[in-house]
């Protein structure tokens, strides 16, 4: 593994392959089909989530710190990712001993018990990305296990260590054995295996689109469950009345940078497309260029740094291209648009780039169309609400977007209209475990987090039971 603060290699992992991934997924499915764990009382499941989410809090620095050095973020970034992903476990724990044993259904007479119940998929691929590594494995993990499955997980292979670490603390919480795999090799390989392979029940992917549409059609052969948590290119609609005052005006322009450049902008719901009224615009603009050549940039687990680096060249790369594309097509540059200078907390060969705002710019732009994932941001205006809500609404994808507005009915009126997965009203970024996290559109199928995130995980089945079994005479010999 490579630093990204400096390009130096910290760790080494092995390189699994097809193979790997196979014998992984033997060892889940004889663990679903003659092990104990999908027999083990919900109670039981939900301790054991608990345990993990107590070892997860012991193990916070040492984690945290493992984080921002595979993904490039900050330490701070890194802890609170490890509290985020404690909190998934102890709200599937909560969840799954929360909701009784099923649902009893009437079917019209008392000779008749009809009960619908859930029961775990069977075997789960999990496939996850680099940006959050363990934050989206866990949204997969936990509701997972407590919903009694077996699993192999594949990490990104930029990002394996803190999933690594994970399923050693799920051994260490008591998991039985074969119900947590880990295979690490690359998507073409393991990851291509894991979504065809015929033992598999459900495959769950967080990435790109363009890997998401790969698995799909890999997992449709054998039709198995498909989830897929993919890209974003999330507006963050600003109305000048949220700016009237100089405390709303100081929030909003703090916010969208926050929105844009958390994590170098290398987040699905980056609300990397400031959409903002024409009025305030230049203003808004001045002082948000003012604030990202601020920015500090450095290594991640140096005191006061601000930003990391991107997670590879390839990322960087990918990032100035968007930039070079942007001034071609016309955009204004009004801050970063380059590699910052090299520093001691920011050695020449890490992959920096700096906070980028990129003024007039329109939606037939590439940069505006497509996902950059990195530090980013694209201004467009508009003079009415109609404007606002049509601009924002116009992309493939459908993962969140922002609304900043002073007027109640507005914020509600285009909240309804925007087809996003996730609204933020006055805020960007905030989730929750409870509350349904996916995208319309582009930006996947299903949904993780809440309820429908343990659904995801479950079969239903319908228990029909006559108490007074009669013949039914339908054909007359
Ligand atoms: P990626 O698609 O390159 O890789 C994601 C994972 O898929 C990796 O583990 C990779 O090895 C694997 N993979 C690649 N090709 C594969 C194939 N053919 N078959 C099976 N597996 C394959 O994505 P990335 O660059 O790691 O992550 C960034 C992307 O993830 C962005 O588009 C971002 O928006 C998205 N993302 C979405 C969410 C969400 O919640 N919607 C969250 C985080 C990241």
């Amino acid at each position: 593994m490579l630093d990204p603060a400096d390009a130096k290699p910290f760790a080494v992992v092995a390189e699994g392959d097809g193979r790997d991934a196979d014998a992984a997924i033997d060892a889940a499915r004889r663990a679903f089909d003659e092990g104990p764990w999908r027999h083990t009382p919900a109670a039981e499941r939900s301790a054991l989530l608990r345990r993990v989410a107590d070892l997860l809090v012991r193990d916070r620095e040492r984690l945290g710190l493992l984080e921002s050095r595979d993904a490039g973020k900050t330490l701070e970034e890194g802890r609170v990712d490890i509290d985020c992903v404690a909190d998934a476990f102890r709200y599937f724990a909560d969840l799954v001993v929360g909701e009784g044993g099923g649902r009893v259904v009437d079917a019209g007479s008392d000779d008749i018990h009809s009960v619908v119940v859930h029961e775990p998929v069977g075997v789960c691929a999990m496939i996850t990305p680099w940006n959050y590594p363990l934050l989206q494995a866990s949204w997969k993990i936990a509701p997972a296990l407590a919903a009694g499955n077996t699993f192999v997980v594949k990490p990104s292979e930029i990002t394996p260590l803190t999933t690594i670490a994970v399923v050693e603390l799920l051994q260490e919480a008591g998991l039985p054995d074969g119900v947590a795999n880990i295979v690490t090799g690359p998507g073409h390989t393991v990851g291509a295996r894991l979504a065809e392979h015929p033992a598999v029940d459900l495959v769950s992917f967080t990435g790109g689109l363009i890997s998401g549409i790969k698995v799909a059609q890999a997992a449709a052969v054998t039709v198995k469950k498909v989830a897929l948590e993919l890209g974003g290119k999330n507006p963050n609609v600003v109305f000048a009345d949220a700016c009237a005052t100089e405390e709303g005006f100081d929030t909003a322009v703090d916010q969208a940078l926050n929105a844009a450049f958390i994590h170098s902008g290398q987040v699905c719901s980056a609300g990397g497309r400031l959409i903002i009224e024409e009025s305030v615009r230049e203003r808004f603009v001045a002082e948000l260029a003012r604030r990202a050549g601020k920015i500090r940039l450095g290594r991640g687990t140096e005191d006061g740094v601000e930003c990391g680096p991107l997670v590879s060249e390839q990322q960087r790369e990918k990032t100035e291209a968007y930039v070079a594309s942007a001034l071609a097509e016309g955009a204004v540059l009004r801050s970063g648009g380059k590699r910052p200078e090299p520093s001691e907390e920011r050695p020449a060969t890490g992959y920096f780039y700096e906070p980028t705002v990129l003024d007039q710019c329109h939606r037939e732009m590439k940069v505006v169309r497509e996902e950059v994932f990195g530090p980013v941001l694209t201004v467009e205006t508009f003079r009415t609400e109609d404007e606002a809500v049509a601009l924002a609404n116009d992309t493939e994808y459908g993962l969140a977007g922002g609304v900043w507005t002073s007027d109640a009915g507005r914020a509600r009126r285009v909240a309804a209209r925007l087809r996003h997965g996730t609204i933020w009203i006055n805020d960007f970024h905030p989730y929750l475990p409870q509350a349904e996290w996916g995208g319309f559109g582009k930006s996947g199928v299903g949904r993780e987090l809440g309820p429908t995130g343990l659904d995801e995980y479950r079969e239903s089945k319908h228990v029909y039971q006559n108490l007074a079994p009669q013949p039914v005479r339908w054909f007359a010999g």
